[in-house]
């Protein structure tokens, strides 16, 4: 498995990182067919799977529904191999989400990861945008409560993961680390990225697959037409992104999760 630096953090992290919306939440998703929530003998298999294909990276939310609670109990004993992302700011209850990125909110929320990933840290935090945020003068409170978290060792880096160039490119003013999508259909975030290499700021790709549309060459995911490997088209294109430092591919197939470490040269 290929490592890359995050940034100028000093983390290293495998290109590709686990994302684990799958592991603990099949409502309000868009993956086609839905989303099933894992046995915790497929979750376990899951893990030891992206063990021993060398991924080392994490990709959790409270918004995740009971993601971070399975991970703390899946990844016990084995906690230092892990480098773990979580979220502050939204959550998502009854089908709904809501968002509260006030200090008090994602001090709160930070405690409630770490008590759930039974751990006393986590690697990196990300503000889970609605979009709004990440434009809206309030973030420098956010920004200035993960300091603080910061300060205190909870947190090692943080960042935010965006849904607008706007509040890409803003975040990188105060955050080590952005989160944004990337994929054959969507390249807006193409400028955050040149961004942030230029500042020597982590990247991590969220949607590389098009939420899995491109594997099955859904309309719209950018993929038709291009034969039989949509999926390592997909995840070479953002891989081979200057800049890019993970791909974080949201899988709950030990199957899939293999292919595509074998797709980019992992395995
Ligand atoms: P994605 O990684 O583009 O696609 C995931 C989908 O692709 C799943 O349905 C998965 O199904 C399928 N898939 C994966 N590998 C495959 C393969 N080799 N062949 C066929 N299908 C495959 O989309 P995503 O999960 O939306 O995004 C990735 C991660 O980014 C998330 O899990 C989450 O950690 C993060 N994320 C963050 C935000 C945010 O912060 N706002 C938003 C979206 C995502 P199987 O389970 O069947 O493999």
């Amino acid at each position: 498995m290929e490592m890359r630096p995050l940034g100028s953090t000093g983390l290293v992290v495998s290109v590709i990182g686990l994302g684990t919306v799958k592991l603990g939440r099949d409502q309000g998703v868009r993956y086609p067919g839905g989303a099933r929530i894992p046995s915790d003998d497929e979750a376990r298999e899951l893990i030891h799977a992206a063990a021993d294909l060398g991924i080392t990276l994490i990709d959790t939310a409270p918004a995740y529904g009971t993601s971070e609670a399975r991970l703390g109990a899946l990844l016990a004993g084995q906690r230092d191999r892990w480098t773990i992302v979580t979220k502050v700011g939204e959550e998502f209850e009854g089908g709904v989400s809501r968002f509260d990125f006030s200090a008090a909110a994602v001090r709160a929320s930070v405690e409630r990861s770490l008590a759930r990933l039974r751990t006393d840290r986590v690697e990196c935090v990300l503000i889970h945008s609605d979009g709004v945020i990440e434009n809206a003068p309030a973030i420098d409170d956010t920004i200035d409560e993960l300091e603080r978290l910061k300060a205190r060792g909870l947190v090692q880096y943080f960042g935010a993961s965006t849904k607008t160039v706007s509040g890409g490119l803003r975040s990188l003013d105060r955050c080590d680390v952005v989160m944004v999508t990337l994929n054959l259909a969507a390249k807006d975030d193409l400028s955050v990225i040149a961004e942030a290499r230029k500042r020597s700021k982590g990247v991590f790709i969220k949607k590389a697959l098009a939420s899995g549309h491109a594997a099955v060459g859904g309309a719209g995911a950018g993929t038709a037409g291009l034969g039989l490997d949509p999926v390592g088209a997909s995840l070479r294109f953002a891989l081979n992104t200057p800049g890019v430092s993970s791909v974080i591919v949201g899988t709950s197939s030990p199957t899939h999760l293999a292919e595509n470490c074998r797709v980019v040269g992992g395995v």
